[in-house]
């Protein structure tokens, strides 16, 4: 019987894919949750992701896989095209929740949102927008944490989902860098063509470019641009401008370059990581996902670390006596995993920069078998 049973609230700071999932598996085992999200809508940018074996197994435990797999696109294969437009491989990625399910599925960022987004709410939680924390302060067995429209909680449990430039982790005095790695990386959102029923990779002599397609009738190209500062560019010249980066890319990518003209947003990010080397973790307050841990996108795995996260943060939080333990177990078990893919995705960005492609590739697969050992 844990000590804590007639008390478990928690506050969850930040609706992103971390912050819900760990909303609705804490609330799918009888936690009072409420998440405190920033936006002011559920509104949510990016064209789309991959959801990677991982991914997947820790939406099924969910029961949501199958919901996305049915909004986004199943795919089991990557295939990696040299310089010269000629196939060099094609990657079968294990199939982490049953052969007759696809390893992984892209998806649009939004579908993916409104599926956690409803599942919490189904679990009960409440979602308050337009509002921040302001100052957390320990209390004994509790936590204080005050608002920024004013209000306060006392909580069991404060978890801090609020991404990569985290404020839960400022305030609790954890310092992590938030390394730029030289690389922008592009998004379009494109009509998905006939061939495109995997991952493709397209190796450039300057650049990296791709596509995944995340539903039946659409895809999202992507470059990964090297070497440049992370500046912006006028929204305006975006589409242009990623027409022009894969003017390099002979073959097929020479069918996307039309598609990528005609389309009306395009996004440009920067290549950011960030690793908490020390604690994640004071007193019953707790940092997760992006919070704690953002690879480079190269392994397309973020997200399947933060919705990890979610899970075995409730799983540990039930199994220990005290919250303290249980988040303690929770950083214990999570840190070499996500040390070990935050290292491994700035590598393959390296050698990407290097024009390794040659060696990228293996890292990239045997990494992917690593992670699909359990969570
Ligand atoms: C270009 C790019 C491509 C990617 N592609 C993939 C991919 O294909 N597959 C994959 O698995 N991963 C991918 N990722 C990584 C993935 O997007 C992240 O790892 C994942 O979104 C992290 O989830 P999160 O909930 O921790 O953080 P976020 O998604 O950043 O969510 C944080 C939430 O907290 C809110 N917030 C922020 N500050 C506060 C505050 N102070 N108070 C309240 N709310 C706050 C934000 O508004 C947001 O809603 C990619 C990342 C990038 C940059």
């Amino acid at each position: 019987m844990n000590m804590f049973r007639g008390m478990r609230s928690a506050l969850i700071v930040g609706a992103g894919v971390a912050g819900l999932t760990a909303a609705a598996a804490l609330a799918r085992r009888g936690w009072r949750v409420e998440i405190i999200e920033a936006g002011r809508d559920r509104a949510t940018t990016g064209w789309g992701l991959c959801l990677t074996g991982p991914s997947l197994r820790a939406l099924h435990a969910l029961g949501l896989a199958d919901a996305c797999l049915a909004e986004g696109y199943g795919m089991s294969v990557i295939t990696h095209v040299n310089v010269d437009g000629a196939v060099t491989d094609q990657v079968e990625l294990p199939r982490l929740i049953g052969a007759r399910r696809p390893a992984m599925a892209g998806i649009a960022r939004p579908e993916l949102h409104r599926i956690l987004f409803e599942e919490a709410e189904r679990c009960g939680v409440v979602v308050h927008h337009g509002v921040t924390v302001t100052s957390i302060a320990p209390q004994g067995d509790l936590v204080d944490v005050r608002l920024s429209d004013g209000t306060e909680r006392r909580v069991a449990v404060l978890v801090g989902a609020d991404g990569i430039r985290s404020s839960v982790r400022d305030l609790l005095g954890f310092e992590a860098p938030v390394d730029y790695l030289g690389q922008m990386v592009w998004r379009a959102l494109v009509p998905r063509p006939d061939w495109a029923t995997g991952i493709h990779q397209f190796a450039g002599t300057v650049h990296t470019a791709g596509l995944v397609p995340i539903s039946g009738s659409r895809a999202y190209v992507f470059l990964t641009e090297n070497g440049v500062p992370p500046n912006a560019l006028p929204d305006t010249e975006l589409a242009s401008r990623l027409a022009e980066l894969l003017t390099v890319f002979p073959g097929r990518v020479e069918e996307l370059r039309p598609l990528v003209s005609a389309c009306d947003s395009v996004v440009r990010r920067p290549v950011k990581t960030t690793f908490l080397t020390g604690a994640w973790h004071r007193g019953n307050c707790v940092v997760i996902g992006d919070a704690a841990h953002a690879p480079a996108p190269q392994m397309a795995s973020g997200a399947a670390l933060a919705i990890e996260d979610g899970l075995v943060l409730a799983e540990e939080l039930e199994c220990h006596s005290t919250v303290e333990r249980g988040v303690a177990a929770f950083v214990a078990r999570r840190a070499p995993r996500c040390r070990s893919l935050v290292q491994t995705s700035v590598r393959i960005s390296g050698l990407e920069q290097a024009q390794r492609h040659g060696e990228a590739y293996p890292l990239v697969s045997a990494c992917h078998r690593q992670m699909a050992a359990p969570a």
